[in-house]
């Protein structure tokens, strides 16, 4: 498989890499089984998280004995040095290493997490701490929100920065894409597939072949899937007339009630995480039930049933989003969902 520069961490990354999240939903056999067989195909990059509850152990079982020929990724949502230290120690435990190539900020999304981040004796100053003791290769940050992408991509802080890109959510390929390239500063595109919402694989992924320095993480839950991909990277990448037609379609279709997770439409009056439940369908497709129906999306969706329809979000939406009609039927299928987890028929 090909193999692409990741920015200035120098590290040669398969084109193709390996993303952990759905990997949650399925019996650990099968988790296993997927991840091996993307090894096979010659995969070289998988990423995880600490907060994708058994991803990373299923991925240190998978990987036994293989470790010296891959590059693994991971990341913490923490915000404090001392959660940091502890989510870096329990990643290691849980992959089975003796170190992560590429640790990354997760989902730094506001002003507010960047500042957390960067602050005296905060996160980063952890992590490099850890660099400097070979625990972490190389340091990265992810993010929802461009604007914040972009000051990190300034900062020099940071050699990876992971983004949504894909043919409905492109935005970052007008701007933060080549500034990651001014700064040699390794891109890897998050949510190729549109987080599950874009079926026609072959069609998304030939759209980010355009970008040859990009690296593509789909999630991958069975093996057809990632079998599946891989075909269309062996194929010629331009696009058809015809082919152009139907993505121009798709975007029709699904841009207006795409959700980027941006949270441009905050702050709610009421409090409610609206990109949490407007991500909802995304999220069902991709999360184990325990995590959409208990805990912090449980959460969410209770608040939103607060919602006092007073319209704010939708002024601020750059995208123009039907928010509280969407988020009413969303709020309707979680909880029918929930319903169906209560007595035990998920
Ligand atoms: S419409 Fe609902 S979700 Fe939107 S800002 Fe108002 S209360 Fe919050
Ligand atoms: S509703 Fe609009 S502003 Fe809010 S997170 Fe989604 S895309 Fe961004």
């Amino acid at each position: 498989m090909e193999k692409i520069r990741l920015g200035k961490t120098g590290m040669m990354v398969t084109k193709l890499g390996f993303g952990g999240i759905p990997i949650q939903r399925v019996p650990e056999d099968e988790a296993i089984s997927v991840v091996r067989r993307c090894l096979e195909l010659g995969i070289n990059f998988l990423d995880t998280a600490n907060g994708y509850t058994t991803s990373e152990e299923r991925i240190g079982k998978a990987i036994s004995g293989q470790r010296q020929k891959l590059i693994l990724a991971t990341k913490s949502s923490a915000r404090t040095g001392e959660e940091i230290a502890s989510h870096l120690e329990l990643s290691l435990k849980r992959l089975g290493v003796e170190y992560i190539d590429l640790y990354q900020f997760h989902n730094v999304s506001d002003a507010d997490a960047l500042k957390a981040i960067l602050a005296p004796n905060g996160p980063l100053a952890v992590i490099e701490e850890a660099k400097r003791a070979g625990l972490v290769k190389h340091i990265g940050i992810t993010s929802h929100q461009i604007d914040i992408a972009k000051e990190a991509v300034k900062s020099e802080r940071f050699e990876t920065i992971m983004f949504p890109l894909n043919f409905i959510a492109h935005e970052a390929a007008e701007e933060l894409l080549p500034l990651a390239r001014e700064h040699d500063i390794g891109f890897i595109a998050m949510k190729p597939l549109g987080g599950g919402m874009i079926d026609n694989v072959t069609l998304a992924i030939k759209y980010l072949l355009q970008f040859p320095d990009v690296l593509l993480i789909p999630g991958i839950e069975r093996v057809p899937e990632i079998e599946e991909i891989v075909q269309v990277l062996e194929q010629p990448w331009a696009m058809t007339a015809e082919e152009q037609k139907e993505m121009e379609r798709i975007r029709q279709e699904l841009g207006s009630r795409f959700c980027r997770r941006c949270d441009y439409c905050q702050p709610c009056p009421v409090g409610i995480p609206i990109s949490d439940v407007m991500a909802y369908p995304s999220l069902a497709k991709r999360l184990p039930p325990v995590r959409l129906f208990t805990g912090k999306f449980a959460e969410s969706f209770e608040k939103a049933t607060g919602c006092t329809e007073c319209g704010e979000c939708e002024e601020r939406c750059p995208y123009h989003l039907p928010i509280r009609e969407m988020m009413a039927e969303y709020v309707k299928l979680h909880a029918a969902g929930k319903r169906q987890y209560e007595i035990g028929a998920l």
